[in-house]
């Protein structure tokens, strides 16, 4: 399966940080998304199949968050794969957004962490039992 991947970031530096260890990850890809904010995101999403979303937490318009709770309240959206990529260390938003079934990898990150993350989240490891 390829994946078409969407980069959530409010630093454009970031987003192509992201954007190339996930070229390095050895995954397969389709295309490569970008969006600055959740707004931005939701958009992309509503107009494009994403497969994997790549999810900052501090942004301004509408943290990742706030993008993953509505995300996950689309009927159309709801399965998507989520990682949340951020440098966050409150452990009770961390479990808040695992119980929302992303995964989490802290910034900055190596590209078999992403790829670790990835297998755990298709192989049903993450939310749920937490
Ligand atoms: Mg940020």
């Amino acid at each position: 399966m390829a994946f078409n991947v969407l980069v959530v970031d409010d630093n454009r530096m970031m987003r192509s940080m992201v954007a190339r260890a996930v070229g390095m990850s050895g995954l397969s890809i389709s295309k490569t998304y970008e969006a600055g904010d959740g707004v931005q995101a939701l958009k992309a999403m509503r107009s494009q199949w994403i497969d994997l979303v790549l999810l900052d937490i501090n942004m301004p318009v509408m943290n990742g968050e706030e993008f993953l709770t509505q995300l996950r309240a689309d009927t159309a959206l709801s399965k998507t794969l989520v990682i949340v990529v951020s440098t966050e260390s409150s452990q009770p938003r961390i479990t808040r957004l695992k119980e929302m079934g992303a995964g989490f990898i802290h910034k900055p990150f190596r590209p078999e962490e992403l790829v670790n993350a990835v297998n755990d989240l298709m192989a049903g490891k993450v939310g749920g039992d937490k």
